[in-house]
């Protein structure tokens, strides 16, 4: 007989059963998914950060495209680890899409940043 995957109590009934009640199951499930949750809730608000602080410099802005400094994007809390998407342009330079904003690696200390 199996342990329970919540409690560690030996679960009755069938030999494949890994929880031993229904409450245990819906505990691991829920927890489960909760873990889901807070992976997306967080990435989701990791890209809405870098999307805002896109959207701040264009603000002040009339050009569609503006060189940046990589330290002043990073500085604001820029995580250039997320994204939404990539693309190549004709030129085959590859392009980091934060939604309806888009990076590219200009330099190593700068990146030219686009709208979309
Ligand atoms: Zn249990």
């Amino acid at each position: 007989m199996n342990q329970c995957k919540v409690c560690n109590k030996v679960c009755k009934g069938r030999a494949d059963k890994i929880f031993c009640s229904k409450d245990c199951s819906n505990k691991f499930h829920h927890a489960k998914r909760k873990k889901q949750i807070d992976i997306i809730t967080t990435t989701n608000a990791i890209l809405l950060k870098n999307r805002n602080i896109l959207a701040e410099i264009f603000e002040k802005e009339k050009r569609k495209k503006l060189k940046v400094e990589k330290l002043f994007l990073s500085k604001k809390g820029f995580n250039f680890q997320y994204n939404t998407g990539i693309y190549f342009n004709r030129e085959r330079k590859l392009y980091h899409y934060v939604y309806d904003y888009a990076w590219m690696e200009f330099s190593t200390q700068e990146v030219l940043i686009v709208r979309k």
